[in-house]
């Protein structure tokens, strides 16, 4: 080698190793797909399904607001009474992967009951997420965030694996049709069918974790758009409501089923909770007595 194309070489050598740092910095710098703004105030916009507050007082209505969903928490339930979350693709487009770190919530307060990842173990329920993973995949840790066990329910694994990933998934369907999305779900109820029969309850040492008897979820879908939506919700807007039993015998059917289809009227009285109660009262009222017709161009989300 002689001299000047061993110069050039050591130049280049220089060169490409300054090219990687900066490429790898401006990966950093680009890593977070993730919305921006006060994205807690986006998952409640349409309401506070059942007056949550953070307040310790207040156990088993709990408010957990978080940048990726919000959840009403019940201490002696041992699991959600709702979460709720805005719905778009830029909440799961980018480089996130599914993260599985199921893992007890170090937001409540520290002497409270939480499940951790092992309280279901061998109950024959899955750990069934509320806000799913797959909505969350702009970020790992957006991603991560759906994993703590305050967003999970004991949910039939049929139900759970069959029917309900793809509600789950249809309403990303809608996303990617260009909609934008308010979602809450929830459950009511005691005593499920799981994969070793009937529990109403998951015994975890000296805690116990309600299984609920069904599973509901509805969304309200809009053009998506910078507008306030609060004002751009209207009588026409699409509004659909989901409940399922928890149950393994559900796997029969579709999501969309007759039997399943319902409206948030029927929800709200099976729950005592009011839903969308940002919305006007005459809209509140026409949405929610509406039946959803599914998109006919749908098939399927895999
Ligand atoms: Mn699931
Ligand atoms: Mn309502």
């Amino acid at each position: 080698m002689n001299r000047i194309s061993y110069i050039t070489t050591i130049i280049l050598i220089i060169f490409i190793s300054s090219c990687r740092d900066d490429d790898a910095n401006n990966n950093n710098n680009i890593a977070e797909f993730c919305p921006t703004g006060d994205l807690a105030s986006r998952h409640l916009l349409l309401g506070n399904p059942s007056g949550a507050q953070t307040n310790e007082n207040m156990p088993n209505n709990y408010l957990l607001e978080m940048d990726e969903y919000t959840v009403s928490y019940n201490r002696d339930k041992g699991i959600p009474n709702w979460v709720s979350w805005h719905l778009s693709t830029e909440w799961f487009t980018g480089d996130g992967n599914r993260q599985d770190d199921f893992r007890a919530n170090p937001f409540l307060p520290s002497d409270w009951y939480t499940p951790n990842s092992s309280s279901y173990s061998n109950s024959g329920f899955d750990r069934g997420h509320n806000c799913p993973s797959a909505d969350r995949l702009c970020s790992d840790n957006f991603n991560s965030a759906t994993f703590f066990m305050t967003n999970m329910v004991p949910q039939a694994p049929d139900h759970n694996q069959q029917i309900w990933v793809v509600w789950e998934c249809y309403l990303r369907y809608l996303a990617n049709q260009g909609m934008e999305l308010y979602v809450i779900m929830g459950n009511y109820g005691v005593g499920g069918e799981g994969f070793f029969g009937y529990k109403d309850k998951i015994i975890d040492g000296d805690n116990e974790i309600t299984v609920p008897e069904s599973i509901w979820k509805v969304a309200i879908a809009i053009e998506e758009g910078d507008d306030n939506d609060l004002d751009f919700i209207d009588s026409q807007s699409t509004i659909i409501a989901i409940d399922i039993p928890n149950t393994n015998d559900v796997e029969a059917y579709d999501w969309n089923d007759p039997l399943f289809i319902t409206t948030v009227d029927d929800i709200e009285s099976k729950t005592g909770y009011d839903l969308f109660s940002n919305l006007p009262e005459n809209v509140q009222s026409a949405l929610e007595s509406k039946v959803y017709q599914t998109d006919p161009n749908f098939t399927s989300c895999f």
